[in-house]
């Protein structure tokens, strides 16, 4: 909160919004648990404040995407069972996974090794079994899953608690690669299933497999993107009733009143047409705000209207033409991520125009952007 009250410019998070997605998909889901993903910082909301609430609205389990991140989560009390979601690549980062009661992703066979060596005779660890059924980022192909499999089962302290892949177009109503993925995990589980391997459960969906597949959702739901109250593509949009939880906000740091023809920011690429307030906004790219979103014609939101960034955005400030009618003033409240009266500019809306997905737009809030949590 310091920062917020010395730096006028903050990310307000509203954990009602988080609780209330958890409850709308875990709705749809159900009976499959909802396992939330809260790795990069909880997609830059806060991943411990996100963690707790998805909890108390019914997730039953938490995803990270490295260890460390699960060592937070732990650090802060939180007890729900945290995976990591690729196998741990260093024996260090593996013994850390045990000590912290992670529960570990494996697809290689050193990587049951190493799991194995950092449990040593210490009480049972579950571990997970990822199988690539076509994304080729991660993940054991059949043959090696029933090795990986086999290997785990032969280690007396690992426990196979869970089977999982991951999709990789699921966020593509249409596109049939998600069925063939889901035929292949299928069959590597059966195959396993004849080898005497069982495990507890096996998940395959995304935020966009639980919305959009129900063929996906299986024993567990791993949401991401929904859980913050985003659409996973533009052609998932309004499916479900989500609540985006985040708005980036700022006050207005400074006021000039300029003649028409003066030029503003670094390489005075932006002219004033009439006699028009600027003002300055306290964000800039190193905090997430990125350059370009004035080359793709930007705006922000201000007394309830949209206001144009006038000039390149700099590394921690950014100006915008209020032109002659607008009430603007030290102090005033702008909005650059959400909404402010009847209007509102999406993530969606930045990642459309500068051409990425609302993932990014999110990630790319700055570590010096105080995250305030509502609720
Ligand atoms: C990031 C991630 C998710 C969550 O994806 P969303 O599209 O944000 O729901 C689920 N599973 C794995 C393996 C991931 O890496």
């Amino acid at each position: 909160m310091r920062e917020a009250v010395l730096r006028p410019a903050w990310a307000e998070v509203d954990l009602h919004a988080v609780r209330h997605n958890v409850r709308v998909l875990s709705e749809l889901a159900q009976p499959a648990e909802f396992l939330a993903v809260v790795k990069a910082n909880g997609y830059g909301l806060g991943a411990v404040p996100v963690a707790r609430a998805a909890l108390e609205a019914g997730a039953t389990r938490l995803g990270v995407a490295v260890v460390d991140e699960g060592i937070a989560l732990r650090e802060a009390g939180i007890d729900a069972p945290i995976l990591v979601l690729s196998e741990p690549a260093l024996p260090e980062a593996m013994a850390e996974a045990v000590h912290h009661r992670l529960t570990p992703t494996l697809y290689t066979e050193a990587g049951v090794e190493m799991a194995a060596f950092a449990v040593g005779q210490r009480r049972p660890m579950n571990v997970e079994l990822k199988v690539d059924t076509g994304m080729h980022r991660v993940g054991a192909d059949a043959d090696t899953a029933v090795k990986v499999a086999r290997l785990i089962q032969d280690s007396p302290h690992l426990h196979l608690a869970g089977l999982w892949t991951h999709l990789a177009v699921a966020d593509e109503p249409e596109n049939p690669y998600t069925a063939l993925q889901l035929e292949r995990f299928e069959s590597a589980r059966d195959r396993l299933a004849r080898e005497g391997v069982v495990p507890e459960y096996v998940h395959a969906a995304n935020s966009a497999g639980a919305i959009a597949h129900p063929g996906a959702r299986y024993d567990v739901v791993r949401c991401g993107i929904a859980l913050y109250g985003y659409d996973p593509s533009p052609a998932l949009a309004g499916l479900v009733d989500l609540r985006p939880a985040l708005t980036l906000r700022a006050r207005v740091s400074h006021v000039q009143e300029l003649a028409a023809g003066e030029r503003l920011s670094y390489g005075l690429r932006y002219e004033v047409k009439e006699r028009s307030l600027i003002a300055t906004v306290p964000l800039g790219y190193a905090d997430g705000v990125p350059r370009r979103w004035f080359d793709v014609g930007g705006s922000v939101l201000i007394g309830g209207r949209r206001v144009p960034i006038a000039g390149t955005i700099t590394m921690d400030q950014l100006v915008v033409d209020c032109g002659s009618t607008l009430e603007v003033g030290v102090g005033s409240d702008v909005v650059l991520l959400g909404r402010q009266g009847d209007q509102e500019i999406t993530a969606d809306e930045w990642a459309a125009a500068l051409g990425t997905i609302n993932y990014e737009v999110l990630c790319g809030i700055g570590p010096r952007v105080t995250r305030v949590h509502i609720g």
